[in-house]
């Protein structure tokens, strides 16, 4: 996609610090990261989000997160990682090409990351039952 800035990468029109790469997916270093090692892990073709990702890359990218995340455990003295993704601007998205942030986390370092709120849910079954018919 033309307008893409990681598919630029992808193409090696602009720089990018690659860590990974093979036929389908690229993983290099966030330009903003919030932890030493933060890497993204994307897919070749360009897909906005989850919903365009194609079954292939989406196998990929697990295989090469979990590749990563090793490989920062081991470098860099990680002691534990995330795995974010963020799908539309609703939640989060910024950079519309997919991807998966591998985000280390370091004994003590007071981050949070799960989404907090007051919700809470009355009827289980019944969520459970309406996303099962739409799978
Ligand atoms: P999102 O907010 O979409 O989940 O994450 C987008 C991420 O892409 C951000 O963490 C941001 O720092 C990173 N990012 C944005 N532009 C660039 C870039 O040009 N190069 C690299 N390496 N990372 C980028
Ligand atoms: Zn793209």
């Amino acid at each position: 996609m033309t307008d893409c800035i990681f598919c630029k990468i992808v193409n090696k029109e602009i720089p990018g610090k690659i860590v990974y790469e093979d036929e389908h997916v690229l993983a290099f270093l966030d330009i903003k990261p919030v932890a030493r090692g933060h890497t993204l892990v994307i897919p070749k073709k360009h897909a906005t989000d989850i919903f365009e990702l194609d079954d292939k890359s989406a196998e990929e990218i697990l295989k090469v997160a979990k590749k990563v995340s090793t490989g920062i455990l081991k470098s860099l003295g990680a002691a534990g990682i995330n795995l974010l993704n963020a799908n539309r601007k609703e939640a989060g998205q910024s950079v519309f090409h997919y991807h998966m942030h591998v985000i280390p986390r370091y004994t003590g370092d007071g981050m949070r990351v799960w989404p907090n709120s007051n919700y809470k849910e009355s009827n289980l079954d019944e969520v459970a039952d309406v996303i099962k018919k739409h799978i």
